[in-house]
């Protein structure tokens, strides 16, 4: 016969402090979970308190695992038996059917064994001898994560009222340590990878105007790591004024990036002050009609990465031996020159003879002439002027803000630098190591193009001339190419 009885209200209530103490207290989550089930099953005078873990749920059943336990006694011991190690239950029972159902939905279940119609669950929990038993669904983030049941072995126990009510709690209790552990792990895990892949995380709510970043973003920014609200104003500012600008320009123009993602590199003041590259890597959050509602994604440091692109580049624009620009070095020198200022002169310089030099002293004393001659030539200009060596003994020279007068008397002042003093070779045997070399110079004046590939080429071309007509006069000269009898002239830019 049926003993409609409720346990203690009182003693359940104190068994869920302490329980709730034990969850935080316990160095691990799973330790609390025990000495709260042991809490509530002395409080309840019960034989058993479980916990099932819910592993699968399909058409034909579900699969679960037995995960925790506590006993009154020795015999009502179940954790160690085979059967309930992920046992899958099938649905041949429709009672069992609708359990589950219920239990999907976040629902209590209370049983009395004798009162159960036939069937497979009643056969099952008979062969468990229980004579009561009540379930709650432990939830976690709105998922049945599993159950935790309470067998009564002797009583036909009637769970409701406060008594139910302290379950469901108890459940609740369990499925937020468990939450609690699982965002503690997430956490770690972000940390890792920010550490491993130099990464900090972001979110912009555009509703609110409000911000969430990682802890190592905040850090890297020169915030606190608990700074909760960094105010939106603040992050946008963190971005290098220029790059801002890009970024909205950028966009602005796409309306792919403002659907889906999009990725930018962009300087951010760290906590040092520096700028400090990173590439955004970012994507929208939009609402079921496709609205932003805000904009989520990584801050990526790519310094390094950088630093060698510029050193790369830099490696790219200068000559190997004799340390002066190249030829691709001049063209971006040029184009810079000519967005300064307006006036320029292109200067090129060829060594006289050097094929004799070669021959007379060895290709490697002409090695360090040319770099020697590099220097002497280098040491007579400006730090805004531009030398490369464009050929294997020709160098070319630009500057600017000069008249014609001021650069053909440069033109001649780099003549004589050259040729009136020896140079002094550490290795050569013969004449104490002294060298004299002579060079032959063309001067030519920029014309002002919109484009300064074609203002280059053609001074280049009268530069040539010029110094053709040098070597042609003698060599050891300067030629202007206006002073030129037939000077080239541009005439398909008008
Ligand atoms: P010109 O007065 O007509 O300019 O006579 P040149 O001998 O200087 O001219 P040419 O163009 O006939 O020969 C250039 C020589 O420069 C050929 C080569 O031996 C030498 N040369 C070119 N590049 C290098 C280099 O990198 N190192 C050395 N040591 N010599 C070079
Ligand atoms: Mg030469
Ligand atoms: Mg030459």
């Amino acid at each position: 016969m049926t003993v409609p009885a409720a346990p203690d209200d009182t003693s359940l209530l104190n068994a869920l402090a302490q329980g709730s103490q034990a969850l935080i207290d316990a160095h691990f989550w799973s330790d609390g979970v025990d000495r709260l089930l042991e809490a509530l099953g002395q409080a309840s005078g019960a034989s058993r308190v479980w916990i099932f873990q819910l592993l699968e749920v399909n058409d034909q059943g579900v699969v679960q695992d037995y995960v925790f336990e506590w006993a009154a006694a020795p015999r009502y011991r179940q954790l160690h038996h085979k059967r309930f190690r992920f046992f899958t239950s099938v649905f041949d029972d429709p009672v069992y059917q609708q359990l589950v159902n219920e239990r999907q939905r976040g629902e209590t279940q209370r049983f009395v064994i004798d009162d159960m119609p036939p069937g497979s669950l009643r056969d099952n929990l008979k062969s468990q001898s229980i004579a009561s038993m009540v379930t709650v669904p432990i939830m976690v983030d709105g998922q049945w994560w599993g159950t935790l049941g309470i067998d009564d072995c002797q009583r036909a126990l009637r769970w409701e009222g406060a008594g139910l009510n302290a379950l469901r709690v108890a459940a609740e209790l369990i499925a937020s340590a468990i939450y609690r552990h699982q965002l503690t792990s997430r956490r770690r895990q972000i940390e890792l990878f920010q550490r491993v892949t130099d990464c900090g995380i972001w979110e912009i709510d555009l509703q609110r105007g409000s911000t969430w970043c990682s802890r190592s973003l905040l850090q890297r920014l020169g915030y606190p790591e608990r700074y909760a609200r960094l105010p939106l104003r603040r992050l946008l500012h963190a971005i290098a004024p220029t790059d801002r600008q890009r970024l909205w320009q950028a966009l602005r123009a796409d309306r792919h990036a403002q659907q889906h993602g999009w990725r930018l590199d962009v300087r951010l003041y760290t906590a040092s002050g520096e700028p400090c590259w990173h590439e955004l890597v970012a994507e929208a959050i939009l609402d079921d009609d496709g609205n932003w509602q805000g904009v989520a994604g990584l801050a990526i440091d790519i310094s390094q990465r950088k630093l060698s692109e510029e050193q790369a580049l830099t490696a790219a624009e200068y000559d190997d031996l004799t340390g002066v620009l190249n030829r691709r070095g001049l063209g971006r020198h040029l184009e810079e020159a000519m967005a300064r200022s307006s006036t320029h002169h292109l200067l090129l310089v060829d060594i006289d003879h050097f094929k004799q030099v070669n021959d007379r002293h060895g290709h490697p004393a002409g090695d360090a002439l040319l770099r020697l001659l590099a220097q002497r030539l280098a040491h007579e200009l400006r730090p805004d002027d531009g030398l490369a060596r464009i050929g294997g003994e020709e160098f070319a020279l630009l500057v600017s803000g000069m008249s014609d007068g001021d650069a053909g008397q440069l033109a001649e002042r780099l003549r004589r630098c050259i040729g009136d003093s020896p140079f002094q070779l550490e290795s050569a045997s013969d004449h104490h190591g002294k060298v004299s070399m002579t060079v032959s110079l063309g001067v030519a004046r920029l014309t002002r193009h919109s484009d300064p590939h074609h203002a280059q080429a053609l001074a280049t071309a009268q530069a040539d001339q010029a110094l053709y007509a040098a070597k042609h006069a003698g060599r050891n000269r300067a030629v202007c190419c206006w002073a030129m009898p037939h000077p080239l002239s541009d005439r398909g830019s008008g």
